[in-house]
């Protein structure tokens, strides 16, 4: 490759022989100038520069380390030079550029930044001739650094918005000015805790606008649009306002939901629903069996819910199980009170309790009852007596216990006790794993990576009923969502991280659809399911979806269905953040697909031809091409794994997703286990590798051998 390092022309004429350092008035005088001005590209000004300062291989690991231990000498030259030819172009942006190299190498680039290094960039931005080479050392600088330099390359963002706007046509100045402040800012705004001064500013709306500008221009470059989308995922941490008042850029990620490449899509994915957290409502967690029953009572459900309702089986229903469930529970009661039987009633208690949510209450028992006809005050607190009675039997089953188990869990959680009832849990499933009511109750904990591993095996469990497996589904995709959703606004340039956001996404889609298969029509849950299921699905499969969006349509049909359901019973519609999302989505899709067409056509192009390697390729062909190069290139010599020096933006290959997901419970997880047999299978943990074992010894053998 041709580069600095290139020794066969423009040799110094009048570099001295006698050592490594070049004296002051030498680098000063206008001899060098002339010298200097004789040569011609910036390989070769950068290459006659290293000669003529003597400055070690800058391309190896022990050049940098001989410029560490020389620094101030080293230092001195290259600035003196910069100095006394402030105004020589092909002089101050040769040794710019040989700085800009040092900057791979943390050290060096923290001295030459307080040495003021990037003032000493920023008037290359005003000569024509420096421009570009101005830009790549400054996007160069970003590229490798931390939060202090990019504070104070982010302050030089105007200079760099007025160049957007006076090159509006310059595909390589757009590029690299959109990829500097997409790292710059980028890191600003992202940075916790959060400082509204500093981002405040940083003008974010017109960083938005002119960016988004630069990225519907024909002419932007793959590279252009990755740090564009990478910064509009920076934007949606603390300024989703800025996203959502420029119009031009939320049609953009509308049309963004169509393009192939799903990183793409998960950008505008997450950036729909952060812009929509703003005025969106909490989900409705009450839940009034007194006033249900009263309407069901005074009102009939209208004509089209009845047959919905009887197509899925009306006593099957969730209000029709409430219902019933009541029923039970009451004719329970009196035969309790009648026998006093603890243990025939925890038995009929276990079984209505996996049967619907709200099953046992905290109301007190009716006062006409008397402590010795019922000892206990509240209804819940018959649950542990029960339990008690269920495992105290001379001849207690294995179902005794998992029934007393489950009396001791529900107590836990109708007295939102949910921290006990978890560890209550978790020593059951020890005793009896393939109970889901045990994994039911983990799904209620706070936590969501808990909850999914929990819920996912819970899944797989045999002693289960529909209402528990709705729940167990409702919760997987929640927690799964919402681990995707952040995972992708805060993934670094990790891949792997990345790569198990969308994991965590597919995931949530696959146990969507799940649920639509087996909750009732009138499941308390549905609206959110369906609200997360038409967002995930513009993730996952936006490409592929027809224009007039019909795949959705069984979907919102559903939700049309519960909507009314709510109506009827007089529970409302909240404005959730899911729904306002995915109401905003469908809204858009047709305007901004119609507008964007040739936006979307583009973009695919462009990500198809990019390569999906690590490094970043220049995609705008430009004469400052080999010394772009020259900055990238660094040989570790000694073998060492040096830190990247690249800035990477995850592209993700669909395919590869698949190792982030457990290969029996389907858990999304980077932390998966390998089988030792294929190392092809994948596994939460040994429970999951033993049950899927008798499936999967016919592939293992066959693929470890
Ligand atoms: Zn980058
Ligand atoms: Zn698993
Ligand atoms: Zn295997």
């Amino acid at each position: 490759m041709p580069g600095p390092r290139n020794r066969t022309k423009n040799r110094p004429r009048n570099h001295t022989d006698n050592g490594s350092v070049v004296s002051q008035s030498a680098s000063t005088g206008e001899a060098f100038a002339n010298d200097v001005n004789d040569v011609n590209g910036w390989t070769e000004i950068v290459e006659f520069l290293c000669e003529y300062f003597k400055l070690p291989d800058l391309n190896k690991r022990s050049g940098l380390k001989k410029i560490h231990s020389n620094f101030s000498e080293i230092y001195r030259k290259l600035n003196n030079a910069y100095t006394s030819h402030s105004v020589n172009e092909k002089i101050i942006g040769g040794i710019v550029a040989i700085w800009a190299k040092m900057c791979v190498d943390a050290v060096l680039r923290n001295r030459l930044v307080r040495e003021g290094l990037i003032e000493k960039i920023m008037p290359l931005m005003d000569m024509p001739s420096t421009r570009v080479v101005g830009l790549m050392t400054l996007a160069t600088v970003t590229h490798h650094s931390g939060l202090d330099v990019n504070i104070n390359i982010a302050k030089h963002t105007p200079t760099l918005l007025r160049l957007m706007e006076e090159f509006p046509d310059n595909p390589r100045i757009n590029e690299l000015a959109v990829t500097t402040i997409s790292h710059a800012v980028g890191s600003v705004i992202t940075v916790d805790p959060y400082d509204r001064k500093r981002v405040q500013s940083l003008d974010i709306p017109n960083v938005l606008r002119l960016v988004t500008n630069a990225m519907r221009k024909p002419t932007s470059s793959v590279m252009l649009v990755i740090h564009g989308m990478s910064l509009v995922t920076a934007a949606t941490r603390h300024v989703p306002g800025n996203i959502k008042a420029l119009p031009p850029l939320v049609s953009l990620m509308a049309a963004s939901l169509r393009v192939n490449d799903i990183s793409v899509r998960c950008t505008a994915v997450v950036a729909f629903i952060r812009i929509n957290q703003d005025g969106s409502e909490e989900e409705n967690r009450h839940f009034d069996f007194h006033a249900l029953m009263d309407t069901l009572q005074r009102r009939r459900f209208p004509d089209n819910i009845s047959d919905v309702m009887r197509d899925y089986g009306t006593s099957q229903c969730e209000t029709w199980l409430l219902a019933r469930t009541a029923q039970d529970q009451s004719n329970a009661a009196m035969n309790v009170v009648k026998d006093r039987d603890l243990h025939a009633y925890g038995n009929a208690l276990a079984e209505i309790i996996v049967r619907t949510e709200f099953s046992v209450s905290n109301e007190e028992v009716p006062a006409y009852f008397s402590p010795e006809q019922l000892p206990f005050k509240t209804w819940s607190d018959a649950l542990p007596l029960c339990a008690k009675a269920l495992r105290n039997a001379r001849d207690a089953t294995s179902l005794d216990l998992d029934k007393a188990d489950i009396l001791d869990i529900k107590f836990f959680l109708v007295r939102a006790r949910i921290p006990e009832a978890i560890v209550h849990a978790e020593r059951a499933i020890k005793r009896n794993p393939h109970v889901a009511y045990f994994y039911y109750a983990i799904g209620w904990g706070p936590d969501h990576a808990q909850a999914l591993r929990a819920v996912k095996k819970g899944l797989k469990a045999k002693q289960t009923t529909s209402f528990v497996k709705s729940y167990l589904l409702f919760r997987a995709v929640v927690s799964a969502g919402n681990m995707g959703v952040t995972g992708l606004a805060t993934a670094g340039p990790d891949e792997k991280e990345y790569s198990q956001s969308i994991a965590f996404l597919m995931s949530a889609l696959d146990d969507a659809e799940e649920y639509f298969k087996v909750a009732p029509p009138d499941a308390r849950y549905m609206a959110t399911m369906v609200n997360w299921y038409i967002v995930l699905t513009f993730a996952i499969k936006g490409h592929e979806l027809n224009e007039d969006l019909r795949e959705l349509k069984p979907a919102l049909k559903r939700l049309e269905i519960s909507r009314q359901i709510s109506e009827h019973i007089g529970v409302p519609y909240r404005k959730t953040q899911m729904r306002l999302t995915q109401e905003m989505m469908g809204r858009m899709w047709p305007k901004a697909l119609k507008e964007f067409a040739p936006t979307v056509t583009r973009y695919n192009k462009l990500y198809d031809d990019a390569p999906r390697g690590p490094k970043e390729e220049r995609s705008v062909a430009s004469t400052e091409d080999d010394l772009a190069a020259w900055l990238d290139d660094l040989h570790l010599e000694d073998g060492e794994e040096g830190r990247d020096t690249h800035c990477v933006h995850p592209r993700i290959n669909s395919n590869s997703v698949e190792l982030y997901r457990c290969s029996y419970c389907r858990n999304p997880s980077a932390a998966l286990k390998k089988c030792s047999g294929c190392t092809k299978a994948r596994y939460c943990d040994s429970v999951c590798q033993k049950s899927h074992w008798s499936e999967h010894k016919a592939i293992c053998k066959t693929a470890g051998s």
